[in-house]
């Protein structure tokens, strides 16, 4: 099992912030920002070149509970990054996007 599926399945502590049957988000554990969550499909899904006709929901599902979980951290403008691969530094290989802000972030994204 992957690390986000341990933690989806509780194997794994996590500060979780929002969770219904299809996606979780939780705390990061090593925030770049005062707010820092992770978000994810609770099926494991590699990375975003492996979104599917069939799993998309998930995708679909995690967009559509950003701006409450943003509004629930009390900021309603942030970033949101998805690490693809190697080159982009996906170091945990279940899709997850990072839900960042609580401070002012240049126009540069790299
Ligand atoms: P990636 O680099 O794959 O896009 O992001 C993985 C993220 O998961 C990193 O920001 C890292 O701090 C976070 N992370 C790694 N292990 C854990 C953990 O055990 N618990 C939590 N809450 N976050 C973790
Ligand atoms: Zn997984």
């Amino acid at each position: 099992m992957c690390l986000f599926c341990k933690i989806i399945a509780g194997n794994i502590p996590s500060t979780k912030i929002y969770e219904d049957n299809n996606i979780l988000a939780f705390k990061d554990i090593a925030p770049v920002a005062p707010v820092h969550i992770i978000i994810v499909p609770k099926v494991h899904i590699e990375s975003a070149n492996n979104v599917t006709d069939e799993n998309s929901k998930y995708v679909a599902a995690i967009f559509e509970k950003i701006p409450e979980i943003a509004k629930s951290q009390g900021i309603d403008s942030y970033r949101i990054i998805n690490n693809c691969g190697e080159d982009a530094g996906q170091t945990v290989k279940h899709l997850h996007f990072h839900l960042i802000g609580g401070v002012k972030m240049g126009e540069k994204i790299i």
